[in-house]
Parts: structure tokens; C-alpha cells; sequence
């Protein structure tokens, strides 16, 4: 254990932000480590509870509650406050192949179930893991390791996102020749076009696919399998096959005045900012002296406000549908679950000090969408909700009379959701799957065809970067005992 009395001692500190105002001038990241000292002493905190929910990855009540990975974070805690990096990186390494992402952007569901947190904020768990392995990188400890032996296995892994990397690695450090085939331009997924440069420097997601390559793995990008390669033609060309393509169709919202230009899918934009940024060009959509609305309450509306900030938009609205989340947990939401209260994301930050207010606006329905003589959407009509809910908890929601508004808009930007997996590749493919999501059982990760595996997002729906490397590490171990009838992979 670090310190015994570290956490009557020290508060919580998590990565410092940088100022939003001068923030916005860049795409560079907003965090900033923390100095060693106070690592140590969020190291220091850590009360090794003896039964650490925080990695005990589970699901509680419908909520994510610990590391999914089952990240050993006591341990590295403890090696952290004792400076002993090295140590602590082993530690980390056994269970997460991708620190550098989740100790960025996850939503330590690990802190929410922190027993420090019990009585006083949590340890600062996710500063802790991003600082590990930076200083893992930094001191050159991070080094190609190319397996020793090859099987003479062959496996195509399709999609790189975290859960299409996570499986390569493991496979290929099971000896085992891994091809990964990419539709998109660039590797990563949604780690290199989803996820905003502010949030996760694509430098980093480059310096991991670097180091992949130069361990074996096989990177074909602008392939698409399901159009340019059969699902078959793969098949008989590998040992196994495991798709994470990830469930990237988006939901679409059926309502008046959709086909008016001005109105964009969340994911076209991000992927457009990205990609002008990377190529060093003008973005084709862009937010520039504009009035944005923001249509959808989440994390990818969140990172659309961000971007429209960037690129000097007029104003910045997000509408939501939900109601405002409670500043506290409630009694139906108790730790160790998963804490849905209200946070002030990076994005909405940066918008309060531009604009001086929150950008988000709860309750909220758009009726309709009305535009120019030109076909230029103009306008969004909406009106207010009230969420009613029943005995067994389950809601409506009833507009409220009278609270029609009419909101100025030349950028409009759909951020509702997504329906699952792209059909190109299901389509002919002969794969089971409901409601766009592949069949296979959790654990297993077998489809119903012989020697193909799915895993990530396009078995579990959109979710998290943590389940997609999870699961990209189970399904490899079962792709690993289906070659070789047993199997050495966690
Ligand atoms: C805007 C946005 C922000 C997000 N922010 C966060 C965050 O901050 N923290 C977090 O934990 N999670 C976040 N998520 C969710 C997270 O990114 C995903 O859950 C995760 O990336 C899923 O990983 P995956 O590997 O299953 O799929 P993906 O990352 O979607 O990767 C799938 C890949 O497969 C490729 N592909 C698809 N079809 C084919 C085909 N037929 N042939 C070849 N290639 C194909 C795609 O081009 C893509 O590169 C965010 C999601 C979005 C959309
Ligand atoms: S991966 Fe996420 S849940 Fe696991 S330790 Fe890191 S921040 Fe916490």
C-alpha cells in the first residue's frame, strides 16, 4: 500500500486543463500532465481497500462500475507513490495494450467506484495511467518486441479502431501473421477520425501504429471488405477471420425541412475537420461566422460544439432531450455504480467563456427546420419537454404548450446516435446479426461462421474505447484457441 494516511492528506488533482479562451486559438490538446509530486501523491491516496471495486470491472444496476479491463490499479498506484515507474508500467501493460488512449478519454468508470469516493473524491486513477505510460515512451522503455517465433497462422483482422488493434497486438504476440484492412484512409477508427485532436493528439495514435508495424502487423488501408474484398475471398486467404468494423451508421432524424442544405451528419463534420487538419487543408463544412445547433445531447455533440469553437463560429447551441443531470448522485444511482451527474465537459467549458453561458439546452424538441428561397436552412422551430416517468421506470416525454422558439441557424449538426454496424459488409456476407449488430455470444465472440470472430462495437453496439480493447483481447484468446486448440492469451 502507498501511504496509509495519504488520502487524509492529499485531495484530489486530475490533469490540469489549459485556459479555455487561449485553448481555442489551437487543436492541440486541452490537458496537461500533472508534475511527478502530485502523481505521488495521488499515488499516495490510494487506501489498497482490499477489495478494489475500482478494478473489478462489472456491470451494476445497467452501469458501467470499475476498470473493464480490470486495470491493476491498486498496484500501480502503489509503485507510482514509491517512484517506481518501471513497475508500474509491467503492472499497467499486462492488462491495457492502449493506456495512452483510455488515459485520455475514458470515463473512468474506475473512479466512480474508487472507495476513496465513498466519503471524499477519487484518486485520480486515469491521470495516473496516462502518466505511466508517457513515462514509459519519454524514457525509451517502450520498444518494438516482435514475437519470437511465428505459428504460420494467418489472421485478416477487419476495422483498426481500439478493438481491431487490441486483437492484432495480442494475435501477434501469439505469433500468429495479423492483417488489418481499413476502409478509411488513415488507421484508428474512430481513436483517428471521431475523436477530436483536442481531445486525443493524433500524433499518439500514430506513434502506436508505428510501433505495431514495426512488430509485424500488416496495415492495407482504403479497403473496404463487404465492396473491394469478399468476406469470403478473406476468409479463404486466412486461418481466421474477426471483424471490428465497428457501428458507425448513424441515426438519422425524420423530420421537415431534413433535406435542406446546412444540415449535416455529426460524423461527416468531425471526420471533415480532422482530415483538413491532418492534410493541411480548408474543411468542406465548416462552422466559420456561423449560427451552429448542435442536434443530440451527447459526447459526440459535445465534441461538435469543441470543433465549431475552433473553426469561429457565430453562436453554439446543443439541444437535448433529456433533462439536466443532478449535481449529486441520487439514491437510485449509489457508488460503486457508474455516477450520472451533471459535469461541466471540456466543450461546454469553452463555450461559457466564449459566448458566457452553457451551451446546452435541456428538454428540448425540434419540430421542424425551415430555410431560405435557396434551399439554405435558415431556422429550427422548437418547443419544450417534460419527462414523465412511472412506478417502473419507464418515461414519456409531453411537450409543454406555449414554449415554442424559433432559433437562427446556418449550420445545423445531427448528433443522435447510431443505429450499429455499416450494411456494405453484412450484406451477402451470411452473418446473423439483429438490429445491425453481429451475433455472437459475450466471451465467445464466435459468429455464426466458421472461423470468423466479431468483437468491439459491431457486437456490443456504439460504446466505449475501454470495451473495445477488452473485448478486443477476449476475442483474440478465442481466435488463438480456435488455431491452436489452446491458448496462452489473458
Ligand atoms: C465522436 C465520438 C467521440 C467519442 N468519444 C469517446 C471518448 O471520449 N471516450 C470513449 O471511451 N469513447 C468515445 N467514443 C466511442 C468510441 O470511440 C468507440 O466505442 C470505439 O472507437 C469503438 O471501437 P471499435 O474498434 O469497435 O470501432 P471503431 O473505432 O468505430 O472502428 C471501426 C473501424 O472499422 C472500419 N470499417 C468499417 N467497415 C469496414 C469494412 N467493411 N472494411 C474495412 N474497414 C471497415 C471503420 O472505418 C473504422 O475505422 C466516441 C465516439 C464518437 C463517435
Ligand atoms: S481504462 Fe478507464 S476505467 Fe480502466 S483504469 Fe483507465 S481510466 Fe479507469
Amino acid at each position: 500500500m502507498g501511504k496509509p494516511t495519504g488520502f487524509l492528506e492529499y485531495q484530489r488533482e486530475k490533469a490540469k486543463e489549459r485556459k479555455p479562451l487561449f485553448r481555442l486559438q489551437d487543436w492541440k490538446e486541452y490537458q496537461l500532465p500533472l508534475t511527478e509530486t502530485k502523481l505521488k501523491q495521488q499515488g499516495a491516496r490510494c487506501m489498497d481497500c482490499g477489495t478494489p471495486f475500482c478494478h473489478t470491472g462489472i456491470k451494476l444496476n445497467g452501469t458501467d462500475s470499475g476498470c473493464p479491463l480490470y486495470n491493476l490499479i491498486p498496484e500501480w498506484n502503489d509503485w507510482v507513490y514509491r517512484g517506481q515507474w518501471k513497475e508500474a508500467l509491467k503492472r499497467l501493460l499486462k492488462t491495457n495494450n492502449f493506456p495512452e488512449f483510455t488515459g485520455r478519454v475514458c470515463p473512468a468508470p474506475c473512479e466512480g467506484a474508487c472507495t476513496v469516493a465513498i466519503h471524499d473524491e477519487a484518486v485520480a486513477i486515469k491521470s495516473i495511467e496516462q502518466a505511466i505510460i508517457e513515462k514509459g515512451f519519454l524514457e525509451g522503455w517502450i520498444v518494438p518486441e516482435p514475437p519470437y517465433k511465428r505459428t504460420g497462422k494467418k489472421v485478416a483482422i477487419v476495422g483498426s479502431g481500439p478493438a481491431g488493434l487490441a486483437c492484432a497486438d495480442q494475435l501477434n504476440k501469439a505469433g500468429h501473421l495479423v492483417t488489418v484492412y481499413e476502409r478509411a484512409d488513415r488507421i484508428g477508427g474512430l481513436l483517428m477520425y471521431g475523436i477530436p485532436n483536442m481531445k486525443l493528439d493524433k500524433k499518439l495514435v500514430e506513434r502506436r501504429i508505428q510501433l505495431l508495424q514495426q512488430e509485424g502487423i500488416i496495415f492495407i488501408t482504403n479497403t473496404e471488405i463487404g465492396r473491394d474484398i469478399s468476406l469470403e475471398q478473406l476468409k479463404k486467404e486466412h486461418h481466421a477471420v474477426i471483424l471490428c468494423a465497428g457501428a458507425q451508421k448513424q441515426r438519422e432524424l425524420q423530420i421537415h425541412g431534413r433535406e435542406l442544405s446546412g444540415i449535416e451528419l455529426a460524423m461527416d463534420y468531425l471526420t471533415d475537420s480532422t482530415k483538413a487538419l491532418l492534410d493541411s487543408r480548408q474543411p468542406k463544412i465548416s462552422a466559420e461566422g456561423k449560427n451552429v445547433i448542435v442536434i443530440g445531447g451527447g459526447d459526440t455533440g459535445a465534441d461538435c460544439v469543441a470543433t465549431a469553437l475552433r473553426q469561429k463560429c457565430k453562436s453554439v447551441v446543443q439541444f437535448g432531450k433529456h433533462p439536466r443531470l443532478p449535481d449529486t448522485r441520487t439514491k437510485d444511482n449509489p457508488w460503486p455504480e457508474y455516477p450520472y451527474v451533471f459535469t461541466l465537459d471540456y466543450a461546454y467549458e469553452e463555450a461559457a467563456a466564449k459566448f458566457g453561458k452553457d451551451p446546452r439546452q435541456f428538454c428540448i424538441a425540434t419540430k421542424k427546420m425551415v430555410g431560405d428561397k435557396n434551399g439554405q436552412v435558415k431556422e429550427l422551430h422548437t418547443i419544450q419537454m417534460e419527462k414523465i416517468s412511472d412506478v417502473n421506470g419507464h418515461y414519456t416525454f409531453k411537450e409543454i404548450l406555449g414554449t415554442e422558439k424559433v432559433w437562427p441557424a446556418q449550420l445545423v449538426l445531427i448528433a443522435i446516435g447510431f443505429e450499429g454496424t455499416d450494411e456494405t459488409l453484412l450484406k451477402h456476407s451470411g452473418l446473423e446479426h439483429t438490429n445491425l449488430k453481429v451475433k455472437a455470444e459475450y466471451g465467445k465472440y464466435q459468429t455464426n461462421l466458421e472461423g470468423v470472430f466479431v468483437a468491439g462495437d459491431m457486437r456490443r453496439g456504439q460504446s466505449l474505447i475501454v470495451w473495445a480493447i477488452h473485448e478486443g483481447r477476449e476475442a483474440a484468446r478465442e481466435c488463438d484457441r480456435y488455431l491452436m486448440g489452446y491458448t496462452n492469451l489473458p
